[in-house]
């Protein structure tokens, strides 16, 4: 199994090295040469195992030699193990043919925690044996950070250092990351937004002296091997709803895009599902795009489900990918028309992309109002990046195909904009509960990329 780059220009690499690498040389995202498949008899064998047994069989065929059999259920059930929650993503009936899948049983409360606890134990394992130590920087709207600090703390072969944008992040998310004690976390608070960390984070990439020196390594959501573990709970969720025997729809609150590219993938596997809908808050660039109307650059609107606050989705250059029939000078053409602000979507590749996803776009006032009509109507309390998933699937359902609506992020991970929609002030579960009392760590950093970079080499535990 080999990885290529989307822009065409980087070597092939196995699982392992796409994984460790992150951000392809050519400035692309690495895409498994061919998908794997799965036959309707297989698909239906999910029926009644164990998460982890269906995250085996899923992932199994990507990773390819980098990991032996036993070694990798392994590294499934030491990732999972922290859960709260027996089934992993457990699915909650909300209406006729209505679900919802419940993400926020990890550890940090997001389902970032799916993809990351498992990133975690396999660079644990693959740099142990590689006697290899990495450098992992971040860049987070809050909820890929707190996720990478708890998936990393006190693993012996990696330092890793997050940058959020400085007040944009709820209090639970910083203190997600401020509060572990282990010294080879840092949590940066950057001034600038979510777009600004993000553009740091690729200029480390872009400079090749300090990505080699302090042996870069990325987790963000253009990570291969986070998109990867995020394919699973698309086929247990169908699966326990009748699949591959009936199709299912799913809606999946969008930012980076990498959650719904996961449904994407499932789907290319085999796995029947009739529509992935698109939902954005009121940064709604994604949505503009699936309609028609190109994709461009504006301001960021900070919003109450800030982990969607973006205008530079990058998981979206995969999905182009495909659209373009995998031509990789044609999307690195759209890309450096990204950084003048936009580029015009090609028809040929606009039908593929419709072909495949929905889209919707929610406001501020939408939002809350469904998080209270949510727990009238079904005592379900959402976090407001659910919020948009579910209003956004209730216009786009279908009778007869059952609707999966992802829920993101535990409501406690937002108390502030659900106790405002509800009057309800969502509590912390109790493993969590004295997460308010406990000292924080945290540096303030200019944005600036010399400065960051001379704070990440002067801080590595190396
Ligand atoms: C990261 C995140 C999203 C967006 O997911 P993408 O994979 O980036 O599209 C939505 N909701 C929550 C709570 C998140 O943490």
């Amino acid at each position: 199994m080999h990885y290529i780059s989307t822009r065409g220009a980087a070597p092939l690499l196995t699982f392992e090295e796409a994984m460790l690498t992150g951000l392809a040389r050519d400035g692309g995202l690495y895409v498994p040469e061919i998908i794997p498949q799965l036959s309707p008899a297989e698909i239906a064998a999910f029926e009644g195992q164990p998460y982890e047994e269906v995250a085996y069989r899923v992932m199994r065929p990507f990773v390819g030699d980098s990991f032996g059999d036993t070694e990798f259920r392994e590294i499934i059930d030491r990732a999972y193990a922290g859960f709260g929650h027996a089934a992993r993503a457990p699915l909650v009936q909300l209406d006729q043919g209505h679900f919802l899948l419940e993400l926020f049983h990890g550890p940090t409360l997001a389902f970032k925690d799916f993809a990351m606890q498992l990133i975690g134990q396999m660079f644990q394992t693959a740099l142990g044996r590689r006697g290899d130590r990495v450098t992992i920087v971040g860049a987070t709207s809050g909820d890929t950070g707190s996720a990478a600090i708890e998936a990393f703390r006190g693993l012996d072969n990696v330092d890793v250092f997050i940058l959020y944008p400085h007040g944009r992040i709820s209090e639970v998310q910083r203190r997600q990351m401020t509060t572990p004690t282990e010294s080879n976390v840092h949590a940066l608070a950057m001034d600038g937004d979510f777009d600004d960390c993000q553009a740091r984070l690729k200029d480390m990439f872009n400079d090749f002296d300090f990505r080699d020196g302090v042996g870069l390594a990325g987790v963000n959501s253009i990570n291969w091997g986070r998109v990867l573990a995020q394919v699973v709970y698309f086929f247990t969720s169908a699966v326990a709803l009748g699949a591959p025997h009936r199709k299912v729809s799913f809606t999946v609150p969008t930012g980076n895009f990498g959650d719904i590219f996961a449904g994407y993938i499932a789907k290319r596997m085999g796995l029947p599902i009739d529509r992935l809908v698109v939902a954005t808050n009121q940064n709604d660039i994604l949505h503009r795009c699936l309609s028609g109307q190109g994709y461009h650059k504006g301001a960021t609107q900070p919003s109450i489900s800030p982990s969607m606050d973006i205008q530079v989705s990058s998981n979206f250059e995969r999905a182009l990918f495909d659209a373009y029939d995998r031509d990789g000078k044609a999307v690195a053409q759209l890309m450096e028309e990204l950084k003048a602000g936009g580029f015009e979507v090609s028809q040929g590749a606009m039908q593929v992309l419709q072909s495949h996803y929905s889209s919707g776009a929610v406001s501020e006032d939408e939002t809350s109002a469904t998080i209270k009509t949510l727990l009238d109507t079904t005592g379900e309390l959402l976090c407001p990046h659910s919020a948009v998933g579910v209003k956004v699937a209730g216009d786009r359902r279908v009778a007869g195909t059952p609707m999966i609506t992802l829920a993101t992020a535990h409501p406690a991970k937002f108390p502030d904009a659900v106790a405002a929609a509800t009057g309800v002030h969502p509590p912390l579960p109790p493993r969590m509960a004295d997460l308010y009392d406990r000292p924080e760590r945290v540096t303030r950093v200019p944005n600036d990329l010399g400065a960051l970079m001379d704070h990440i080499k002067g801080h590595r535990l190396t």
